[in-house]
Protein backbone atom coordinates (compact mmCIF):
# COMPACT_ATOMS: atom_id res chain seq x y z
CA UNK A 1 0.00 0.00 0.00
CA UNK A 2 1.15 3.49 -1.08
CA UNK A 3 2.14 6.02 2.16
CA UNK A 4 0.63 8.79 0.39
CA UNK A 5 -3.58 8.44 1.41
CA UNK A 6 -4.78 12.07 0.17
CA UNK A 7 -2.92 14.81 -1.37
CA UNK A 8 -0.59 16.73 0.78
CA UNK A 9 -0.97 21.11 0.87
CA UNK A 10 2.51 22.52 -0.20
CA UNK A 11 3.45 19.26 -1.94
CA UNK A 12 5.45 19.37 -5.49
CA UNK A 13 3.90 15.91 -7.71
CA UNK A 14 6.08 15.35 -10.75
CA UNK A 15 3.65 12.80 -12.62
CA UNK A 16 4.71 10.36 -15.32
CA UNK A 17 1.50 10.32 -17.91
CA UNK A 18 1.49 7.47 -20.97
CA UNK A 19 3.94 7.62 -23.41
CA UNK A 20 1.04 6.64 -26.05
CA UNK A 21 -1.27 4.26 -24.77
CA UNK A 22 -3.32 6.05 -22.15
CA UNK A 23 -4.08 2.32 -19.99
CA UNK A 24 -0.39 3.04 -18.98
CA UNK A 25 -1.18 5.73 -16.34
CA UNK A 26 -1.24 4.62 -12.68
CA UNK A 27 -3.70 4.67 -10.42
CA UNK A 28 -1.99 6.81 -8.47
CA UNK A 29 -1.10 9.34 -10.50
CA UNK A 30 -4.99 9.84 -11.78
CA UNK A 31 -5.98 10.06 -8.15
CA UNK A 32 -3.05 12.71 -7.27
CA UNK A 33 -4.24 14.56 -11.10
CA UNK A 34 -7.82 14.99 -9.32
CA UNK A 35 -6.84 15.61 -5.80
CA UNK A 36 -3.98 18.56 -6.91
CA UNK A 37 -5.08 22.17 -6.43
CA UNK A 38 -3.34 22.55 -9.66
CA UNK A 39 -1.64 20.56 -12.78
CA UNK A 40 0.96 22.44 -14.30
CA UNK A 41 1.40 21.08 -18.09
CA UNK A 42 4.28 21.46 -20.96
CA UNK A 43 0.92 22.07 -23.28
CA UNK A 44 -2.37 22.37 -21.84
CA UNK A 45 -4.21 21.50 -25.10
CA UNK A 46 -2.18 18.02 -24.75
CA UNK A 47 -2.87 17.68 -21.43
CA UNK A 48 -6.71 18.32 -21.45
CA UNK A 49 -7.38 15.65 -23.51
CA UNK A 50 -5.57 12.75 -20.98
CA UNK A 51 -7.75 14.82 -18.10
CA UNK A 52 -11.04 14.66 -19.86
CA UNK A 53 -10.02 10.90 -21.04
CA UNK A 54 -10.35 10.29 -17.24
CA UNK A 55 -13.16 12.89 -16.17
CA UNK A 56 -10.35 15.04 -14.26
CA UNK A 57 -11.58 18.56 -13.86
CA UNK A 58 -8.27 20.03 -11.90
CA UNK A 59 -7.58 23.38 -13.29
CA UNK A 60 -4.30 24.03 -15.30
CA UNK A 61 -1.29 26.10 -15.92
CA UNK A 62 1.00 25.85 -18.70
CA UNK A 63 5.11 25.06 -17.75
CA UNK A 64 6.67 24.60 -21.15
CA UNK A 65 11.24 25.21 -20.92
CA UNK A 66 11.21 28.66 -22.38
CA UNK A 67 8.96 29.67 -19.78
CA UNK A 68 10.85 27.64 -17.08
CA UNK A 69 11.70 29.86 -14.55
CA UNK A 70 9.44 32.50 -14.73
CA UNK A 71 6.55 29.98 -13.86
CA UNK A 72 8.58 28.10 -11.39
CA UNK A 73 8.59 31.39 -9.42
CA UNK A 74 5.12 32.14 -9.36
CA UNK A 75 4.37 28.29 -8.57
CA UNK A 76 6.90 27.68 -5.66
CA UNK A 77 5.16 31.00 -4.14
CA UNK A 78 1.75 29.09 -4.49
CA UNK A 79 3.63 26.03 -3.21
CA UNK A 80 4.73 28.04 -0.42
CA UNK A 81 1.05 29.38 0.52
CA UNK A 82 -0.19 25.74 0.95
CA UNK A 83 -1.11 23.97 -2.87
CA UNK A 84 -0.24 21.31 -4.41
CA UNK A 85 0.43 21.23 -7.35
CA UNK A 86 1.49 17.95 -9.78
CA UNK A 87 3.41 18.68 -13.06
CA UNK A 88 3.24 16.59 -15.84
CA UNK A 89 4.72 16.88 -19.56
CA UNK A 90 3.56 15.67 -22.68
CA UNK A 91 4.27 12.15 -22.73
CA UNK A 92 6.34 10.10 -20.06
CA UNK A 93 8.70 11.47 -17.25
CA UNK A 94 8.83 15.07 -16.90
CA UNK A 95 12.40 16.26 -16.06
CA UNK A 96 13.67 13.34 -18.70
CA UNK A 97 14.61 15.66 -21.73
CA UNK A 98 11.43 17.43 -20.85
CA UNK A 99 11.11 20.78 -18.84
CA UNK A 100 10.96 20.02 -15.14
CA UNK A 101 14.37 20.45 -13.34
CA UNK A 102 14.16 24.02 -13.05
CA UNK A 103 10.78 23.64 -10.75
CA UNK A 104 12.12 20.91 -8.76
CA UNK A 105 15.40 22.46 -7.86
CA UNK A 106 13.41 25.39 -7.02
CA UNK A 107 10.85 23.90 -4.89
CA UNK A 108 13.34 21.59 -2.99
CA UNK A 109 15.50 24.85 -2.37
CA UNK A 110 12.35 26.23 -0.72
CA UNK A 111 11.76 23.46 1.36
CA UNK A 112 9.12 22.19 -0.48
CA UNK A 113 8.23 18.39 -0.30
CA UNK A 114 8.85 16.95 -4.16
CA UNK A 115 7.11 13.56 -4.95
CA UNK A 116 7.90 11.65 -7.70
CA UNK A 117 4.75 9.41 -9.68
CA UNK A 118 6.88 7.00 -11.25
CA UNK A 119 5.23 5.68 -14.40
CA UNK A 120 6.14 5.63 -18.08
CA UNK A 121 9.87 6.78 -19.70
CA UNK A 122 10.11 5.88 -23.34
CA UNK A 123 13.77 5.38 -21.63
CA UNK A 124 13.46 2.64 -19.49
CA UNK A 125 10.33 1.29 -22.10
CA UNK A 126 12.81 0.78 -24.85
CA UNK A 127 15.56 -0.46 -22.78
CA UNK A 128 13.47 -3.22 -21.39
CA UNK A 129 12.41 -4.67 -25.15
CA UNK A 130 16.27 -4.18 -26.44
CA UNK A 131 17.38 -7.10 -25.03
CA UNK A 132 20.95 -5.39 -24.18
CA UNK A 133 22.39 -7.18 -21.41
CA UNK A 134 24.74 -4.91 -20.75
CA UNK A 135 25.00 -3.59 -17.38
CA UNK A 136 25.26 0.03 -18.14
CA UNK A 137 24.37 2.47 -20.46
CA UNK A 138 24.51 6.22 -21.32
CA UNK A 139 21.52 8.43 -21.95
CA UNK A 140 22.16 11.38 -24.11
CA UNK A 141 18.74 12.25 -24.40
CA UNK A 142 18.31 14.36 -27.90
CA UNK A 143 21.64 15.02 -29.70
CA UNK A 144 22.46 18.58 -31.38
CA UNK A 145 20.27 19.69 -34.06
CA UNK A 146 22.97 21.32 -35.76
CA UNK A 147 25.27 19.45 -37.47
CA UNK A 148 28.93 20.32 -36.23
CA UNK A 149 27.37 20.29 -32.85
CA UNK A 150 26.21 16.50 -32.96
CA UNK A 151 29.47 15.63 -35.17
CA UNK A 152 31.56 16.46 -32.07
CA UNK A 153 29.10 14.67 -29.50
CA UNK A 154 29.55 11.65 -31.58
CA UNK A 155 33.07 12.14 -32.17
CA UNK A 156 33.39 12.54 -28.23
CA UNK A 157 31.60 9.06 -27.80
CA UNK A 158 33.73 6.96 -29.96
CA UNK A 159 35.66 5.11 -27.44
CA UNK A 160 32.70 5.03 -24.83
CA UNK A 161 32.61 1.11 -24.20
CA UNK A 162 28.47 1.97 -23.21
CA UNK A 163 25.46 1.47 -25.08
CA UNK A 164 24.83 4.79 -26.19
CA UNK A 165 20.71 5.70 -25.76
CA UNK A 166 19.12 8.52 -27.61
CA UNK A 167 15.83 9.98 -28.09
CA UNK A 168 15.35 11.36 -31.74
CA UNK A 169 11.98 12.72 -33.99
CA UNK A 170 11.21 11.56 -37.44
CA UNK A 171 12.30 14.47 -38.50
CA UNK A 172 16.03 14.12 -37.62
CA UNK A 173 16.28 10.44 -37.45
CA UNK A 174 17.92 9.75 -40.61
CA UNK A 175 20.74 12.82 -39.64
CA UNK A 176 21.68 11.00 -36.67
CA UNK A 177 21.92 7.73 -37.97
CA UNK A 178 23.80 9.26 -40.78
CA UNK A 179 26.60 10.72 -38.45
CA UNK A 180 26.48 7.46 -36.37
CA UNK A 181 27.59 5.22 -39.31
CA UNK A 182 30.29 7.85 -40.45
CA UNK A 183 31.64 8.40 -37.10
CA UNK A 184 31.13 5.95 -34.99
CA UNK A 185 31.05 2.96 -37.66
CA UNK A 186 28.33 0.48 -38.41
CA UNK A 187 27.93 -0.73 -35.19
CA UNK A 188 24.73 -3.11 -34.31
CA UNK A 189 21.61 -0.78 -33.43
CA UNK A 190 17.71 -1.26 -31.76
CA UNK A 191 14.69 1.10 -32.82
CA UNK A 192 12.10 1.21 -30.94
CA UNK A 193 9.49 3.58 -32.87
CA UNK A 194 5.81 4.25 -31.19
CA UNK A 195 6.37 2.78 -28.24
CA UNK A 196 2.75 1.27 -26.23
CA UNK A 197 1.03 2.97 -29.60
CA UNK A 198 -0.75 0.63 -32.39
CA UNK A 199 1.94 0.79 -34.91
CA UNK A 200 4.73 -0.14 -32.09
CA UNK A 201 8.32 -0.98 -34.27
CA UNK A 202 11.04 -2.72 -32.53
CA UNK A 203 13.96 -3.24 -34.99
CA UNK A 204 17.34 -4.72 -34.43
CA UNK A 205 20.18 -4.13 -37.05
CA UNK A 206 22.99 -2.66 -38.04
CA UNK A 207 23.32 0.93 -38.45
CA UNK A 208 23.72 1.49 -41.62
CA UNK A 209 20.32 -0.98 -42.47
CA UNK A 210 18.36 1.17 -39.98
CA UNK A 211 19.59 4.15 -41.92
CA UNK A 212 18.46 2.35 -45.35
CA UNK A 213 14.84 1.58 -43.77
CA UNK A 214 14.67 5.50 -42.59
CA UNK A 215 15.28 6.37 -46.69
CA UNK A 216 13.09 3.82 -47.97
CA UNK A 217 9.91 5.16 -46.55
CA UNK A 218 9.10 8.17 -44.57
CA UNK A 219 9.95 7.69 -40.83
CA UNK A 220 7.21 8.85 -38.77
CA UNK A 221 7.17 8.20 -35.01
CA UNK A 222 9.32 8.55 -32.64
CA UNK A 223 12.21 6.92 -31.50
CA UNK A 224 14.33 5.92 -28.84
CA UNK A 225 17.81 4.63 -30.49
CA UNK A 226 20.33 2.58 -29.09
CA UNK A 227 23.91 1.82 -30.10
CA UNK A 228 25.89 -0.71 -28.96
CA UNK A 229 29.55 -0.16 -28.37
CA UNK A 230 32.50 -0.48 -30.34
CA UNK A 231 33.29 -4.86 -29.35
CA UNK A 232 36.57 -4.03 -28.41
CA UNK A 233 35.85 -1.27 -25.90
CA UNK A 234 33.74 -3.20 -24.13
CA UNK A 235 35.53 -6.05 -23.53
CA UNK A 236 38.14 -3.74 -21.58
CA UNK A 237 34.85 -2.02 -19.72
CA UNK A 238 34.28 -5.34 -18.18
CA UNK A 239 37.29 -4.76 -15.99
CA UNK A 240 39.45 -7.71 -17.27
CA UNK A 241 42.58 -7.58 -16.36
CA UNK A 242 45.22 -7.79 -19.15
CA UNK A 243 45.71 -11.43 -19.04
CA UNK A 244 41.75 -11.67 -19.29
CA UNK A 245 42.27 -10.03 -22.30
CA UNK A 246 44.67 -11.61 -23.97
CA UNK A 247 43.12 -14.64 -23.21
CA UNK A 248 39.97 -12.97 -25.03
CA UNK A 249 41.34 -11.72 -28.36
CA UNK A 250 43.31 -15.34 -28.44
CA UNK A 251 40.08 -17.00 -28.68
CA UNK A 252 37.52 -14.70 -29.91
CA UNK A 253 39.68 -13.01 -32.78
CA UNK A 254 41.56 -13.64 -35.78
CA UNK A 255 43.97 -11.12 -34.76
CA UNK A 256 47.83 -11.98 -35.14
CA UNK A 257 49.85 -11.98 -31.37
CA UNK A 258 51.88 -9.17 -32.89
CA UNK A 259 48.59 -7.29 -33.47
CA UNK A 260 46.80 -7.67 -30.20
CA UNK A 261 49.81 -6.89 -27.99
CA UNK A 262 50.08 -3.60 -30.11
CA UNK A 263 46.35 -2.55 -29.40
CA UNK A 264 47.06 -3.83 -25.91
CA UNK A 265 49.43 -1.82 -25.20
CA UNK A 266 47.89 1.25 -26.91
CA UNK A 267 44.50 1.27 -25.15
CA UNK A 268 46.33 0.81 -21.87
CA UNK A 269 48.76 2.84 -22.17
CA UNK A 270 51.42 -0.31 -21.12
CA UNK A 271 55.07 -1.27 -22.95
CA UNK A 272 54.45 -2.80 -26.20
CA UNK A 273 57.27 -5.24 -24.47
CA UNK A 274 55.85 -5.78 -21.32
CA UNK A 275 52.51 -6.96 -23.05
CA UNK A 276 54.30 -8.73 -25.74
CA UNK A 277 55.95 -10.43 -23.42
CA UNK A 278 52.65 -11.84 -21.30
CA UNK A 279 50.93 -12.19 -24.91
CA UNK A 280 53.85 -14.87 -26.09
CA UNK A 281 53.10 -16.47 -22.93
CA UNK A 282 49.47 -16.87 -23.13
CA UNK A 283 49.26 -17.74 -26.70
CA UNK A 284 52.19 -20.40 -26.49
CA UNK A 285 49.62 -21.91 -23.86
CA UNK A 286 47.19 -22.95 -26.57
N1 LIG B 1 9.95 12.71 -20.79
C1 LIG B 1 9.75 11.73 -21.83
C2 LIG B 1 10.09 10.33 -21.29
O1 LIG B 1 10.15 10.17 -20.09
O2 LIG B 1 10.24 9.43 -22.08
C3 LIG B 1 10.54 12.05 -23.08
C4 LIG B 1 10.16 13.36 -23.68
S1 LIG B 1 11.07 13.82 -25.08
C5 LIG B 1 10.52 15.46 -25.34
C6 LIG B 1 10.24 13.05 -26.38
C7 LIG B 1 11.08 11.94 -27.00
O3 LIG B 1 10.92 10.74 -26.26
C8 LIG B 1 10.64 11.57 -28.40
O4 LIG B 1 11.23 12.41 -29.38
C9 LIG B 1 11.15 10.15 -28.52
O5 LIG B 1 12.53 10.14 -28.77
C10 LIG B 1 10.89 9.64 -27.11
N2 LIG B 1 9.54 9.07 -27.06
C11 LIG B 1 8.46 9.57 -26.44
N3 LIG B 1 7.40 8.75 -26.63
C12 LIG B 1 7.83 7.72 -27.40
C13 LIG B 1 7.21 6.57 -27.94
N4 LIG B 1 5.92 6.31 -27.73
N5 LIG B 1 7.96 5.72 -28.68
C14 LIG B 1 9.27 5.96 -28.88
N6 LIG B 1 9.90 7.04 -28.40
C15 LIG B 1 9.20 7.91 -27.66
Amino acid sequence: MGKDKETVSGTLYIAATPIGNLEDITLRCLRILKEVDLIAAEDTRHTRKLLTHFNISTPLISYYREKEVQRSTQLVERLVEGESIALVSDAGTPGISDPGAVLVARARGAGINVVPLPGASALTTALSVSGLTHPHFLFLGFAPSKKSQRRSLLTSLKNSPWPLVFYESPRRIQNLLSDILKILGDRQGFWARELTKAFEDLKSYKVSTLLELTTSKKSRGEFVLIIEPDKDKEVCAEGKNLQELLLWYRDNTDMTLKDVSRKLADDLGLSRSSVYQQALDIYQRK
